[in-house]
């Protein structure tokens, strides 16, 4: 039988990791993966979590199973740091979380919920988005499409485009938002816009999926959670998925969550027991060690602190590594054809370079990065800003 199974290519970003590992260029850059780097390109365990970790090992006492929902104590501390410590949907017992194989692991989640008690809803995803999206909602059979979101001409936001397109969704559909640091462009909404979405939501009776994937790595932890916020308040039912990847470190410890907020609590139990069979049908119950370090950091005043201020650090160094870019493009000439890239936010920016650009920097400078353009702006430093402009300019030229 396994002869006749299709080879399939390698993932984009995957072969990308793997054509970098081969490249034998000194001064090659890695702007394709999405993780966090520090100034000397290593992604480090956060102090916190360090010290985190320290005080499990002596308090930890048993590998038991921690339930299909998750460690409640994780629940607790991240329902607060989602929806903001004095949430009247929280105050109402409105929402439910259940702790997730990481922001992947609570998409699938929502793509099952949906599939299993809103069978034919499709989901509206913008255009584009992280390409995990697609497969996620493929592989739980649940039919996906798309709004606009960015003008292709002038690589920017394109706004009225994808207002036009909200208002078209059908009534009671589906509509996948980017909470922040928007994957793979950048592009966030304001808080006036995010009023505007707010509007079509609510006459068209649409049903937002928020994905929450960099909390804190936009304008700050609870900025960050403004439009989460708004639309929690102000809807009726709203499901978001977070993920504390990004924001906590946590990578490869698979942690994240979905929360889903009712209209009343008996609705809100109702989600939470079909939420524990889509559980445990994938994984049964998720991994222990991410949420117990989440949940030990949040409830310990000390080591909130220290992980607040190392968030603060990470997101000061992306901005500032943005700003410096398009400065160091100045003396090209190239400033504004680039200026986009200091206003945009998160990790991710769409550079608006073209696909022979790209694989030009990969050609003759060892630059590594998605065929579309995106760059992980964490991918470069202070010590290779100049090479890696250098090269742009003359790319460009
Ligand atoms: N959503 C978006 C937009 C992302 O960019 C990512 C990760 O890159 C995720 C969700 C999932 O993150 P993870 O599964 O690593 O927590």
């Amino acid at each position: 039988m396994f002869g006749q199974v299709e080879l399939l290519p390698a993932d984009p970003i995957l072969g990308l990791i793997e054509a970098f590992n081969r490249d034998t260029n000194p001064n090659k850059i890695d702007l394709g993966v999405g993780v966090y780097r520090d100034a000397q390109g290593n992604t480090p365990i956060l102090q916190a979590v360090k010290e985190a970790e320290a005080l499990l090992l002596t308090r930890e006492k048993t590998k038991s199973y921690i339930g299909s929902h998750g460690d409640p104590a994780f629940g607790q501390q991240l329902l607060p740091l989602v929806l903001g410590q004095d949430s009247a949907v929280l105050q109402a017992s409105r929402a439910t979380l259940t702790q997730a194989p990481g922001g992947t692991g609570a998409l699938r989640l929502a793509a099952d919920f949906i599939h299993r008690c809103a069978p034919g809803k499709k989901v509206w995803i913008s255009d584009p988005t992280w390409p995990n999206h697609y497969a996620i909602f493929n592989a739980a059979g649940v039919e996906y499409a798309s709004y606009r979101y960015v003008d292709s001409n002038t690589n920017r936001l394109d706004f009225p485009a994808m207002l036009a397109d909200l208002q078209q969704i059908p009534e009671g559909d589906v509509v996948l938002l980017h909470a922040c640091c928007h994957n793979p462009t950048g592009f966030d909404l304001s808080l006036e816009q995010w009023q505007q979405v707010l509007e079509i939501l609510k006459a068209r009776k649409l049903l937002p999926l928020i994905d929450f994937a960099y909390q804190g790595f936009g304008a700050g932890l609870e900025e960050d959670a403004a439009a989460v916020r708004l639309l929690a308040e102000q809807l009726p039912e709203v499901m978001i998925t977070a993920s504390c990847s990004k924001n906590f470190g946590l990578y490869r410890e698979r942690i994240g969550a979905f929360i889903a907020v009712a209209a009343n609590r008996n609705d809100m139990e109702k989600v939470r027991s079909q939420l524990a069979v889509v559980a445990r049908s994938n994984y049964s119950n998720p991994p222990a060690h991410g949420s117990a370090i989440v949940a030990t950091i949040l409830a310990n005043p000390e080591l909130n602190g220290l992980w607040r201020r190392e968030v603060d650090d990470m997101r000061n160094r992306i901005n500032t590594l943005r700003q410096q870019f398009v400065d160091a493009l100045k003396p090209f000439g190239l400033a504004e054809k680039f200026a986009c890239v200091a206003e945009q936010r998160g990790m991710f920016s769409y550079s608006g370079l073209k696909p022979e650009e790209v694989q030009k920097l990969q050609q003759e400078f060892g630059i590594y990065m998605v065929k579309t353009g995106r760059m992980n702006i964490a991918g470069y430093s202070e010590q290779n800003l100049q090479y890696l402009c250098k090269a742009i300019a003359s790319v460009c030229g």
